[in-house]
């Protein structure tokens, strides 16, 4: 009995099959190219294992339908990699593999990784943020997922600009939304070096932390979540971590509680597994539904 796991990111694809208690027991990486090629991959790999498969779980790169009584459910829908455009990933897979799929964004696979096995393990309830080439987030709340009409899209929140801040902000749907400001492309554009290489200006990363903080408050204030998890190749700054909490503490001014913030905003423990770990929960659970 294997569960498969697919990790659907703009850049690579990670598939893996994993064990009951959501163990990674074998995992390959392709790069995400157009969807005859990757998928063919994708399919290959869960070939191996057709007879013990018992559910896949997909965790994808969006926006993406998952509203079961859309006649588009399943599909990845309007992101700007046109090869994936009105891409029926579930149907694809379910077509091959006959098994049930469960599908969500990678960000909120991430947060169910991060929350059965990883930094907020035990607690009901956790956010997962990305701030890499973008910025993502999905929450599990009571034990679920966060899903309603559609899938939450906390990247593209709005923020008060820092009033010395000029950049015009990266966001093609609507400038300076906080991926617009504070995503790896963002800080690239404004500075006009690799994020990597900004490491020692101070500047950079009070900025990059009074965008961050403004986006924790609004999401404490609107969802309460126990913990707060931050990964993404930007966050690599573990630096941003206390300036962050810092900032977060100025704005929130004393007016909700929030738990100790040193626990409160963390890094993720499960790192680069965060997402092909609860890709692979996510098919558990699609299992124990089905
Ligand atoms: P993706 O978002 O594509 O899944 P990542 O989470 O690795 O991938 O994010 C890539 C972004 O993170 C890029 O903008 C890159 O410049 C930035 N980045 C990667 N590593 C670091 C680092 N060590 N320090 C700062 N920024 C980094
Ligand atoms: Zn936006």
């Amino acid at each position: 009995m294997v569960f498969g796991a697919v990790e659907a990111g703009g850049t690579k694809f990670v598939v893996a099959i994993g064990d009951e208690t959501g163990k990674v027991i074998k995992r390959e990486t392709y790069p995400t190219t157009e969807p005859g090629e990757t998928m063919k991959y994708v399919e290959q790999f869960f070939k191996q294992y057709e007879d013990e498969l018992e559910a896949i779980g997909v965790g994808s790169f969006g926006p993406i339908d998952v509203r079961k009584s859309s006649p588009t459910y399943g599909y990845i829908t309007s992101t700007p990699k046109l090869a994936w455009r009105n891409y029926d990933i579930v149907g694809a897979l379910k077509n091959a593999f006959h098994v049930p799929i469960g599908f969500t964004t990678d960000v909120n696979a991430a947060a169910l990784g991060e929350v059965t096995l990883g930094a907020a393990e035990g607690l009901s309830s956790c956010m997962y943020i990305t701030i890499g080439t973008g910025i993502g987030a999905g929450a599990v709340v009571n034990g679920k997922m966060l899903e309603g009409y559609s899938h939450p899209e906390m990247g593209h929140i709005m923020v008060r600009r820092h009033k010395h801040d000029r950049y015009t902000g990266n966001c093609p749907y609507h400038d300076d939304c906080l991926e617009g400001l504070a995503a790896g492309g963002a800080i690239e554009k404004r500075w006009g070096k690799k994020a990597v290489e900004l490491a020692d200006n101070e500047e950079v990363w009070n900025l990059e932390a009074h965008y961050i903080a403004q986006a924790l408050m609004n999401y404490s204030l609107i969802l309460s979540p126990e913990r707060i998890v931050i990964g993404g190749g930007v966050m690599k700054q573990r630096q941003v971590f206390p300036l962050v909490r810092q900032k977060l503490k100025t704005l929130i001014a004393g007016y909700i509680q929030l738990p100790d913030l040193e626990e409160y905003i963390v890094p993720p423990k499960l790192e680069d597994d965060a997402g092909i770990t609860g890709c692979i929960l996510l098919a558990i659970q699609t299992k124990q539904e089905n």
